[in-house]
């Protein structure tokens, strides 16, 4: 039998390493999200035990790795949050080889130099493979920065396709050339395209919405998302010269202030009228939500949801009224 390559992924980590190893990373958020039936998996975890009061998003990844058969995972230890911890825990007991990187608390450069080296010594990879797939990588990764201009710069890409192409930059869909030449097509497509009416621009920050409908139901009310915060993380947005300053740079798992310095600079380019903060229901990043209102000198709605699907009445009714009085 051939040996299984792919391995679980349940956040972005460092997928340069995973590739420098001939290993194949697969995003377990990706595969629950696009499920035919991403609300059968949340069920599944329950049955399995897991608790209806956590976030749905671990339910979800739980669910994931089980239907893809994956027997390898990488795990992040510090920088996502404790319920990933318990998950690896459940995965670990049931036979999956779990591998741990962290993300050093205050960035610190030769903390996460040392976890870089970790992670190739556990995979197999050498460091300077890995650093050879960081230019790979860039490459494939570039036209989706283009996507994303194209996106608030040209209003040519609408906000759901602009989160869809960048958060799949997280595993590259197993194949980056296959996802590159993919994106340029798109990218071939969307240049022709009229660019779209103004409507009110808005910044969706927070972690991706579990919700299935949210982008067209902001587009109905008049809204254009032009700022994807933390899917445009996912697509490594900025140059830099290694792994180390890469993943230094991402702001996912770092701390609030640093988030909300990357989100400032990118208000100031892009000119949303508004922001939507994103939380999940039962997740510790609702807690940020008054250190986001009080930084921000934008108006800010906090929407929060639960399970997938699509929004409930009384978020529904919250989002038109926001928008009405933008339009106002
Ligand atoms: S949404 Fe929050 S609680 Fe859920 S997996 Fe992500 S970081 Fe953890």
């Amino acid at each position: 039998m051939p040996e299984d390559l792919r391995i679980g992924i349940t956040t972005t980590v460092p997928a340069e390493i995973i590739y420098a190893a001939g290993l194949v990373p697969v995003d377990l958020n990706n595969r629950f999200i696009t499920a035919r039936d991403p609300s059968k998996l949340i069920e599944e975890a329950e049955q399995a035990g897991f608790p209806r009061n956590i976030c749905a998003w671990i339910k979800g990844l739980y669910s994931a790795a089980g239907r893809e058969g994956i027997r390898r995972l990488v795990a992040v230890a510090r920088g996502d949050c404790s319920n990933t911890h318990a998950l690896a825990e459940i995965l670990e007991i049931e036979g999956v080889d779990i591998i741990d990187f962290s993300f050093p608390y205050g960035r610190g450069e030769a903390e996460l130099d040392a976890e870089l080296g970790k992670l190739c010594a556990a995979l197999g990879a050498s460091r300077q493979a890995a650093e050879r797939e960081k230019e790979r990588l860039d490459r494939c990764r570039a036209p989706v920065h283009e996507i994303d201009r194209l996106t608030w710069e040209e209003r040519r890409v609408t906000g759901e396709e602009n989160h869809l192409w960048q958060i799949n930059c997280s595993d590259l869909r197993g194949d980056p050339e296959a996802f590159a030449a993919e994106a340029e097509s798109f990218l071939e497509a969307a240049v022709a395209r009229r660019p779209m009416p103004p409507g009110v621009r808005l910044g969706l920050i927070g972690i991706p919405p579990i919700c299935s409908d949210l982008y067209r139901t902001l587009e109905s009310l008049g809204g254009r998302v032009v700022f994807n915060e933390m899917q445009r993380q996912f697509s490594m947005p900025y140059r830099t010269g290694s792994l180390a300053e890469q993943y230094r740079r991402y702001t996912y798992p770092y701390d609030i202030f640093f988030r909300l310095d990357d989100i400032e600079r990118e208000i100031e380019r892009r000119r949303p009228d508004a922001i939507i903060h994103y939380v999940q229901s039962f997740c510790f990043r609702g807690i940020q939500d008054r250190l986001v209102r009080a930084r921000l000198k934008l108006p800010v709605l906090t929407l929060e949801c639960d399970r997938p699907g699509p929004l409930d009445a009384r978020n529904r009714t919250r989002l038109e009224a926001f928008m009405e009085m933008l339009e106002a």
